[in-house]
């Protein structure tokens, strides 16, 4: 099979992984979450033909880490994640920079302004300057995968990883892209040295020393990446910057402006400052209009003496948090706002997110309810997926989520600092993801709490993604980390008799020690689409 016949009217984040098949990838890897998650579904749709491995990883940082394997080999290998991902990958990926990559390494990063899925706003741009490595930005979907394909050259060519930046409203729109032919993909090659690989404080030095050598190579690929556009037009004393996806915003309100002014188009980092410096002559103020972070607005600062006013989030002429709009930014512009049409006061009801009807943790949490209401100084530290829900009414059952894998380890901190019983509910996959390492510094103290994991046998929250291993595999695993197997207790949900389950955890939570109560039972969503699966695999 080629992926030349495939439909080119595609999602920012297909294109992206079109791209890399056609960019001779040899293999993708990825934890799921959104707006990410459909670069490796439609890369990994597709694999399989093309001789491609695909896998679903435990968590961010394993992916990379094995991208990076493929990299020493010589081959092409692509490692997707939505931003916060990225935070638990830091770790590979900074130190990456450092090694000689060999086959291209590139890393799809799908930032959330306005945390339509997400906790934080962050903007993964911070991260690639961090690691002194190129970043990609694509406007939209054809520059998503142009940008994805010279990524792997850059890569390859410069010996470090690349990232491309997304955001969530290129990753979950559509548009044709045109396609380029595909490349094969490398031979394995190892690399020649392996001191080039191996980061002890001495080869380090030199590694980083050589990293450090590279930044003005690195800053003239961007100073002359055609991704840029510096278009002077009527002139005037304000210029504008645009990055990314803003440069729509500003083109949807430049017709409506009786002055056009100059306007630098910024698609590649580092920060192209020779055009930044062309652009100031002649202006006196620069307007800086990007989505996330005020990145590029802060480097202005640094980089234009302080006789240009700079503008953008900083000053309030952009709101600093959530998505830009094409309205905002007209107002940025000095342009009135457009007519609109307002409709007289709708009394809609409030539409809050719930968990399914069916739903597993529906029951899971009556339990916890059942059993906390004899106590008067719990604690219920939760973690993120579906069950997250839970700290909506009607359940209010939970006090905490921060981060993957979080609720493990703040139910140790809670319960060492006299708050008991200390409840930590977390999901099969995010357990895996990161609740593991928690769960062992509890072993170490025998800390006095219980692990509560809801096991719903898929990754249901970003779509359905199968757990990294199935349900029948926690049990030893949780055993094999040394929680005592006298207090692991695997429970069917019963949605017509919870007593079980009840029971389980009361008794687990009056024992002073640790415990683990795994409650099983499939996503209600994941039972009707593996009938659905059937039914038509049935038909055929
Ligand atoms: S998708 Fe599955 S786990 Fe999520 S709320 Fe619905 S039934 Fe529950």
């Amino acid at each position: 099979m080629t992926t030349q016949a495939l439909p080119r009217v595609l999602l920012g984040d297909e294109a992206v992984a079109l791209a890399a098949l056609h960019a001779g990838v040899s293999a993708a890897y990825a934890y799921p979450g959104t707006p990410s998650t459909e670069i490796f579904e439609f890369l990994a749709a597709h694999a399989a033909g093309l001789g491609v491995r695909a896998d679903w990883c435990a968590n961010e940082k394993t992916a990379y880490e094995q991208a990076l394997g493929v990299s020493m080999a010589g081959r092409r290998a692509l490692v997707s994640m939505k931003h916060v991902g990225l935070n638990v990958a830091a770790d590979p990926f900074i130190n990456s920079a450092l090694v000689e990559i060999g086959g291209g390494l590139v890393v799809a990063v799908a930032d959330d302004p306005g945390m339509h899925s997400s906790q934080n706003e962050q903007d993964s741009r911070y991260l690639a300057d961090f690691a002194r490595i190129v970043c990609l930005e694509p406007a939209n979907q054809q520059e998503a995968y142009d940008m994805t394909r010279e990524a792997f050259d850059l890569s390859e060519r410069f010996h470090i990883p690349v990232m491309v930046r997304l955001v969530t409203r290129l990753c979950h729109s559509r548009a044709l892209v045109e396609a380029r032919p595909s490349r094969d993909q490398n031979p394995v090659e190892k690399a020649a040295d392996p001191a080039d690989w191996t980061l002890l404080p001495s080869i380090s030095r030199r590694l980083w020393k050589g990293l450090l050598d590279l930044q003005p190579r690195l800053r003239d690929y961007s100073d002359h990446s055609g991704y840029h556009t510096l278009a002077i037009n009527d002139g005037g004393p304000v210029g504008v910057v645009t990055t990314g996806l803003a440069r729509n915003y500003f083109l949807e309100n430049r017709g409506d402006l009786e002055v056009v002014p100059p306007h630098l188009h910024i698609g590649a980092y580092p920060v192209p400052d020779a055009l930044i410096r062309q652009l100031s002559d002649g202006v006196d103020r620069i307007l800086v209009i990007e989505e996330g972070y005020p990145f590029v607005e802060r480097r202005l600062r640094g980089v234009l003496p302080h006789r240009w006013e700079i503008s953008g989030k900083e000053d309030g002429t952009l709101p600093l948090d959530g998505e830009l709009t094409p309205d905002s930014v007209r107002t940025a512009l000095g342009l009135a706002p457009r007519p609109r049409i307002t409709i007289g006061d709708l009394d809609l009801p409030g539409r809050p997110p719930q968990l399914c009807k069916g739903c597993p943790h529906r029951d899971s949490y009556d339990a916890v309810a059942e059993v906390l209401g004899g106590y008067d100084r719990s604690v219920v530290t939760s973690d993120i997926g579906c069950y997250t829900l839970g700290a909506l009414p009607p359940y209010q059952a939970i006090e905490s989520c921060v981060c993957m894998g979080a609720s493990v380890g703040m139910a140790k901190g809670a319960s060492d600092a006299g708050l008991r019983p200390a409840l930590a509910v977390i999901g099969d996959s995010t357990f895996l993801h990161s609740g593991v390492t928690g769960l062992m510094d509890a072993v170490a103290s025998d800390t006095d709490m219980t692990l509560l994991i809801l096991d719903n046998e898929t990754v249901a929250m970003t779509g359905l993604q199968p757990t990294v291993l199935p349900a029948g595999r926690l049990r030893p695993i949780i055993e094999g980390l040394g929680v005592d197997p006298a207090h692991v207790r695997v429970v069917d949900v019963n949605p017509r008799d919870n007593r079980q389950l009840v029971g389980a955890i009361r008794s687990e939570m009056e024992h002073h020690g640790l415990s683990v109560v795994v409650a099983v039972r499939e996503c209600i969503e994941a039972t009707k689409a593996n009938r659905r699966k059937e039914r038509e695999g049935g038909r055929a």
